[in-house]
Order: C-alpha cells, then structure tokens, then sequence
C-alpha cells in the first residue's frame, strides 16, 4: 500500500506541508513509506502565536459548544477508521484488529470527555459575603505523544484540554506522525482556526515546546528519562505539567485461578501490542502451587500467535515500532542469554527485514535481573515464582516506577486485599489495561506527575479561582 500522500501540518486552522521533511518507516519492512513535515522552529512559534490568538474566544465559547465540537471530532474519527487504522499499521507496526481498536477508542476518548464537567465551589454564602470557586483554562498547552498508541494517547490529551477552555499544539512521536496529521486534516474545519494545531517533527521538536515561552502548560507521554527532561526544562517558566511515564507493572497470579482459563489473558496482558504498552505486565508472579501448570499452559499459547506484518490477514503481533526500541528488547534478551536464564519460548534473533522480535518467555530469573528490573516496553516476559503474599508485594513494589499492576485470583476479597497494596496508579483485579475517559489514570513515583482522564484529569487543564463577594455594597 502506498501512503506517499500529502501529509501536512495544521497551523492556525491552515494545512501546510512545511519547508523541511523527514522520511516516515513501515516497521515491518523498515520501507520509506511517506514523507512528514519537520516543523521548524518558526513553525512552531506559528502554531504557539495562532494557539493565543484563538485563546481568548475559545475560553470564552460556552462548555455546551465545546462539547459539541469535541463529539464531532469524534465523529470524523470515526467516519474514517478504515483510512486511519491502515495509516496506523504502515507507521506504528500494529495489526489491522489494533489499529481499527486504537482508531475508534480515539473516537470514542473525544466523545466520552465531552460528557465531563467543570465543577463549581461554592465556598461561602452567609450574610456577609459570598465566595465561590471556579476552574479556568491556563491557555495554551502542548501536547507530546509518544509511537505505541499515536492516535489515542493524543486525544487523551485533546478532548480535555479542548473541553477545559485551552487551544492546543500536538506533536507525535517522530516515528508515527502520518495518523496524527491526518486526524489534524479531518478536524481542521470543526474548530475555529488556532484552535488545535498539529506540527510534526524530528527529536528536537519536543526540547522546543518544552522551552517555549509561549506554552502555559506540557502534557507529555513518554518514557520516564525524557519526563524528567520534560519537567526540568518547563520549570523555566513555570509551565504546568503532567507527565504520563513509563511502567513495570507486575501481575500476580493467586494460587486459586483457573489456569487453562487464565493463561490467554495473562498472554495478552504482556504481549498485546507486542508489549508495548505503558501497562502492559512487564513481570508476571506466579504463586508456586500452580507455577508449573500455568507456565506450560501459557507457553502453549504463545506458540500458537502469528507474529507477523500487521496489514497481513491473521497477524497477531506486529513488529517493534522504531530501530532504537528494536535494538533495546535485543539488548535485554542478550543480557539474559549472557546470565544463562531459561528462555521457555523465543529468544532467538529473526534474520528477515523488519524490527521483528519473537514472543520470548525467561523461566524464573532472578529478582535483580535487568529484565525484571527495566522496562521492557517489547516482547519479553520474566516469568518469575512467589511463596508468599507479604513476599510478592514487597516485590512488585520494590521499583521506582508505580503505573499499573494487576491480581488475578478468584478469592475477590484477597486479590482485593493484595492490590490495595500495591503501590500504583492503576490496579486491575482480574482483568488488565481497562481505561476510561471518565477515571482518572496516572502514574504513582516515576511514573508520572498528575493524571488522565476523569474529572482529576480534566482539573489539570484548569486554574482554580477564587472570587469573593462582600454582599455589604461598597
Ligand atoms: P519518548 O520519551 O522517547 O518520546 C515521547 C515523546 O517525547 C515523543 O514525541 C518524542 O519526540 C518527545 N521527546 C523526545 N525527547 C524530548 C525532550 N527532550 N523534550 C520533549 N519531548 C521530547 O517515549 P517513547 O519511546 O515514544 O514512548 C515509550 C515510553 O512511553 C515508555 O516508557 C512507555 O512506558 C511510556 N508511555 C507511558 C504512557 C502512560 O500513559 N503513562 C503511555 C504510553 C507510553
């Protein structure tokens, strides 16, 4: 399929091509598949001057109009799934089943944030005065998503900035601009022009938002180092942040599950996306009563999913997205090799072009190993075996990171028990990866500053402010 097509950038309600471009890979096959724009940092100071122009009246457009215009952002997502989902799998690598998901979630993440509300604080109302709280937009935020869901980790960003009152400038991952441009092009005429802007770019792109005096505030999606970056450059001006990091979360596997049923979905919380996925379970526990029976049923799942190009019929899992992520999980499965771990399955190094790494499952290494230690964020899984709940919590907890984690057992009230104690943003019991527009997600420790989604998320696209009345006329 040829996706050579014009790709351009949205800037103050135009469509420009830019007077710089940098060639856009298919992961699969490592095939030039389309030229983006790179913005230059005149473009980019465009984009911020026609964000806080449009500012003002945007704030100013009541909520219900708002709304609206997020529902039809949705709307359009929706109107091309076919186009955006095979865009998706030619830059991000995924199969065509992921990317349809992704593109409509990034539909349905619009229209589920238009149906939040700002609340209002009444803080005061006796005789004498009258004091309420308000949320204001900060003004215009940017926007920095990274290549493992393009599409719909930016409308997490999009739908309540949107919605709060700010105007925008996104900017994708430099491996998976196409989708994200596209999606710029199919909104450009929902919004007033300034709006939401959407440069594209190569590395330096994102240290120039960050820097920028013209952003109010960074909503940034990434891995834990450059959030720290992140952080570190917007205290210049005090820009507002939040920063959604990366992960290692661990699953643990009660001893009351039922195995057979269970293995498919514990595959898959590692493996979808070919474990690249900020909360995807980057460490599997598995109680030592049923260790055995799961690992072999797990293992014998595994080897029955198609890795494969994502736009050919019956992939499963696609392949790593970029070179740098790709010779990373190499590194890591070096590393193993070299500790003389058990690799179950995989492991071994795929000669044909593309970033292709098998499903590789490591039998029981140790605790200290990189593998349990790092984030993999490909696919890798320790599979790693526990005696006890105090053991196995203080385990899961003993990392910097603190994004999700997940308890799988049938005995709710225990798996309750153990996951109130983990110490991450997220816990799914029986179940993992489950996100909302309308709850809140974030990151506990390294793993992030602030959350998405919910009215908490909402909040922090807004100021509070207070206004006082002294009912007494002056
Ligand atoms: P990354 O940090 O390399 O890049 C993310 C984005 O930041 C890209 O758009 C990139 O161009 C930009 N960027 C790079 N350097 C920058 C800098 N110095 N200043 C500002 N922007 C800069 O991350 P990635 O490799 O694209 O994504 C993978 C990581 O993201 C993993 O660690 C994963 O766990 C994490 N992640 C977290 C979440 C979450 O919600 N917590 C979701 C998805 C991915």
């Amino acid at each position: 399929m040829n996706f050579t097509g014009d790709y351009r950038m949205l800037i103050g309600g135009q469509l420009e091509p830019g007077s710089r471009s940098y060639e856009v890979r298919n992961p699969a096959n490592e095939q030039v598949i389309a030229n983006a724009p790179a913005a230059t940092p005149e473009d980019l100071n465009r984009a911020v001057a026609a964000a806080r122009a449009a500012f003002p009246s945007w704030a100013a457009t009541p909520i219900a109009e708002r709304k609206a215009a997020l529902i039809a952002m949705g709307q359009a997502i929706l109107a091309k799934v076919e186009e955006l989902k095979r865009l998706l799998t030619a830059e991000q690598g995924k199969p065509y089943v992921e990317a349809e998901t992704e593109v409509m979630g990034a539909g349905y993440w619009l229209m589920g944030a238009a149906s939040l509300d700002l609340p209002l604080t009444i803080n005061e109302d006796s005789a004498e005065r009258y004091s309420e709280t308000r949320r204001v937009p900060l003004g215009v935020v940017g926007a920095i998503a990274p290549w493992n869901f393009p599409l719909v980790l930016a409308m997490f960003k999009v739908g309540p900035a949107l919605l709060a009152g700010n105007t925008l400038v996104l900017k994708p991952s430099p491996f998976t601009p196409l989708a994200t441009l596209k999606f710029g092009e199919l909104v450009k005429d929902i919004l007033p022009p300034g709006v939401l802007n959407v440069v594209s770019g190569d590395n330096a792109l994102g240290p120039l938002m960050t820097g920028h005096t013209g952003f109010d505030k960074i909503s940034f999606t990434g891995s834990t180092a450059t959030g720290k970056l992140v952080m570190e450059s917007a205290a210049s001006t005090l820009k507002r942040v939040t920063l959604e990091l990366g992960g290692n979360d661990a699953a643990i596997v009660m001893p009351d599950v039922d195995v057979e049923a269970v293995a498919e979905q514990l595959f898959w919380a590692a493996f979808r996306n070919n474990g690249q996925i900020c909360v995807a379970t980057k460490r599997m526990y598995v109680h030592n009563d049923i260790y055995e029976p799961l690992r072999d049923a797990l293992v014998a799942y595994a080897k029955g999913v198609v890795v494969g190009d994502g736009s050919e019929q019956g992939t499963q899992i696609g392949p790593i997205n970029n070179g740098p992520q790709y010779h990373r999980v190499l590194e890591l499965i070096q590393d193993a090799k070299d500790k003389g771990y058990t690799f179950l399955l995989g492991g071994e190094k795929t000669e044909t072009p593309g970033y292709f790494v098998p499903v590789t499952i490591i039998d029981n290494p140790p605790e200290d190993s990189r593998i349990v230690q790092e984030e993999q964020f490909g696919p890798v899984l320790p599979l790693i075996r526990f005696n006890n709940f105090d053991e196995v919590i203080a385990r899961a907890n003993a990392t910097d990171y603190g994004l999700g984690g997940s308890v799988w057992g049938n005995n709710v009230d225990k798996a309750l028990e153990v996951a109130q104690r983990i110490a991450s943003g997220t816990v799914w019991i029986n179940e993992t990866q489950h996100l909302s527009p309308t709850a809140a997600f974030g990151g506990m420790k390294q793993s992030g500053v602030g959350v998405e989604g919910g009215v908490e998320g909402l909040l922090e696209y807004t100021a509070a402010q207070t206004i006082v009345r002294r009912k007494q006329q002056a």
